[in-house]
C-alpha cells in the first residue's frame, strides 16, 4: 500500500490557497463553513476533471447523450424518488457540549468525540439532507421547492423526452454534470464533503436481463478512468456494499474508493438500481416510462445502472495523488504530476528577461499557442522561480524565449517531470506540443 505523508492534507490546503486553486468561501467575512470557491487555477483543474469525464462518457461513446437539468425542482419529484422519506442521516446531539454528529459515523456511539463524555447523546432522529426554499414571493405550502441533492432525478424525469428526441434505444445512457446540494451534518476534510458540490452522473438504461452484465462493465470502466488519469492503482480499490448498506432501491452497489490521508473514502458509487426509478416516476406522474421493443413486440421498463461520481471530490483525489516533492539542483521542489489532460495550464510561455526585445516575440509565441492549449504567460521574477511556480500547479511544459530565439527562431521547451529541455523551432512548436498533449 502507498505510504501517506501525514502533512499531505495541510500541504494541499496551503498550496490551494497560495496558488489560487481553492479558497474558503466568504473569507473576508470570516469564512462560510464548508463552502469553497475555485480560484483561477482551480477553476481550470475542476473544469478539466469534468471535461475528461464528459469526453470518456459522452464524446467517445455512441450510446450516451448529455443533459443539463434544473437544480430547482418541485416536491413531487422527491416524493416519487423516495428522497422526502428516505434521504436522511441519523442525527444525534451531545447533551453536554451541544455538538451534533452523524450516528453512523461515530467510532463509539456511546462516547462524544468532542467533549469525551459517555452516554450524553440524544436518541437519533432522521434528519433530511435536502435544502428547501420557496419559489416566488409567497411563502408556505404549495410554494416549496428543493435544491437537488443529486443530478440523477433529472435523467429519470426526462427519460421520455430523451428517448423520443435522441432516437436511442436501450442499452443507452444519459449523462449530466452539475451542482448538487446536501445539508450535511458533518461536512469537512476540505472539499471532500461540502454542502454544495458538483456531481458527474450517468444513468444507463438497459434491458432487464442485461443489468448484471452492464453493472460489471461499468464497475470496471469507472475504476479504470481514475487510473487512466494518473491515480496509481494501489491508491484505489473497489468495495462492494453488503446487504445492510445497500440503498432501499439498489440490487448491487460498489464504490470506487481512494486512499485519502485519513483512510479510504468514496469517489464514486456504481449502482444497479433495477427499475425502481422509472417505475416510481411512472406511478407518480401517470406517464408511461417504458421502452417499446419492436422486434419482440413488447413494452418493458429498462433497468438502470448508475455510475455516480463527485467532480469536486475527485478533483481533490487527483490533487492528492499528483502532489510530489523532489530534489532538483539541491533544492526541494513541489511538483503536481497531474495527467496533462487535467493540468490547469498545458503550457507556460516565459520570456527569459523582461527586456523589450524579448517581450514581443514571447507575446507572439503565446498567441500562437493559446488557440490550441490553455497557456499562462509569466515575465516576473528569475526564470528558476518561474519554473518552480509552474511545477507547483502542474504545468507540463514551459516554453522559454531567450536571446538566441531572436536569431535561431527557436525556443527552449522544459518538461515538468524530468526537467529535461529541448530546443524547438517556433514553427514546429505546435506540432511538438500536440504530440505530447493529446
Ligand atoms: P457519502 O457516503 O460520502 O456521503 P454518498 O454515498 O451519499 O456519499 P452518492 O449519493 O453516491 O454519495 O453520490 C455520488 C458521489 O457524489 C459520491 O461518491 C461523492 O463523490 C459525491 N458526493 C456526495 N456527497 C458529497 C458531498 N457532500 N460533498 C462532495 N461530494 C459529494
Amino acid at each position: 500500500m502507498a505510504d501517506v505523508d501525514p502533512d499531505l492534507m495541510s500541504k494541499i490546503v496551503n498550496l490551494s490557497k497560495r496558488r489560487g486553486i481553492v479558497f474558503q468561501s466568504a473569507e473576508i467575512y470570516g469564512g462560510f463553513r464548508s463552502t469553497y470557491d475555485y480560484g483561477p487555477v482551480g477553476v481550470l483543474l475542476l473544469r478539466n476533471v469534468k471535461d475528461a469525464w464528459w469526453r470518456s462518457m459522452v464524446q467517445l461513446r455512441h450510446d450516451v447523450v448529455g443533459l443539463d437539468a434544473s437544480i430547482l425542482s418541485p416536491p413531487a419529484v422527491w416524493e416519487a424518488s423516495g428522497h422526502l422519506e428516505n434521504f436522511t442521516d441519523p442525527l444525534v446531539d451531545c447533551r453536554e457540549c451541544k455538538e451534533r454528529f452523524r450516528e453512523d459515523q461515530l467510532d463509539d456511539p456511546t462516547r462524544c468525540p468532542n467533549c469525551g463524555n459517555n452516554d450524553t447523546f440524544t436518541e437519533a432522529r432522521a434528519f433530511n439532507l435536502m435544502f428547501k426554499t420557496q419559489a416566488g414571493p409567497v411563502e408556505g405550502s404549495g410554494h416549496e421547492v428543493f435544491l437537488r441533492p443529486e443530478t440523477a432525478q433529472g435523467m429519470f424525469i426526462n427519460f421520455k423526452n430523451v428517448l423520443e428526441t435522441s432516437r436511442k434505444r436501450p442499452p443507452f445512457g444519459i449523462a449530466q454534470i452539475g451542482k448538487s446540494f446536501r445539508n450535511e451534518i458533518t461536512p469537512g476534510n476540505f472539499v471532500f464533503r461540502t454542502r454544495e458540490f458538483e456531481q458527474m452522473e450517468l444513468e444507463f438504461f438497459v434491458p432487464p436481463d442485461e443489468a448484471t452484465e452492464w453493472y460489471e462493465y461499468w464497475c470496471k470502466e469507472r475504476f479504470q478512468w481514475y487510473i487512466d488519469l494518473g491515480i496509481s492503482p494501489d491508491q484505489l480499490r473497489m468495495r462492494d456494499h453488503d446487504g445492510e448498506e445497500l440503498s432501499h432501491y439498489s440490487a448491487q452497489t460498489s464504490d470506487v474508493e481512494f486512499l485519502f490521508p485519513w483512510g479510504w473514502g468514496e469517489l464514486e458509487g456504481v449502482a444497479n438500481r433495477g427499475d425502481y426509478d422509472l417505475t416510481q416516476h411512472a406511478e407518480h406522474s401517470g406517464e408511461r416510462l417504458e421502452y417499446f421493443d419492436q422486434a419482440a413486440n413488447e413494452h418493458y421498463v429498462p433497468h438502470v445502472i448508475e455510475p455516480a461520481a463527485g467532480a469536486t471530490r475527485s478533483m481533490m483525489a487527483f490533487l492528492l495523488s499528483a502532489y510530489d516533492e523532489d530534489i532538483i539542483n539541491d533544492e526541494t521542489r513541489t511538483v503536481l504530476r497531474l495527467h496533462h489532460r487535467l493540468a490547469p495550464y498545458k503550457v507556460a510561455v516565459l520570456p527569459l528577461s523582461k527586456k523589450d526585445t524579448l517581450a514581443p516575440v514571447a507575446r507572439d509565441v503565446f498567441d500562437l499557442v493559446t488557440p490550441h492549449f490553455m497557456a499562462d504567460f509569466d515575465e516576473t521574477q528569475a526564470i528558476g522561480r518561474r519554473y518552480r511556480r509552474q511545477d507547483e500547479i502542474g504545468t507540463p511544459y514551459c516554453v522559454t524565449v531567450d536571446f538566441d530565439t531572436l536569431d535561431d527562431k527557436a525556443v527552449t521547451v522544459r518538461d515538468r517531470d524530468t526537467t529535461a529541455q529541448d530546443r524547438v523551432a517556433i514553427d514546429r512548436l505546435l506540432e511538438y506540443l500536440g504530440e505530447r498533449l493529446t
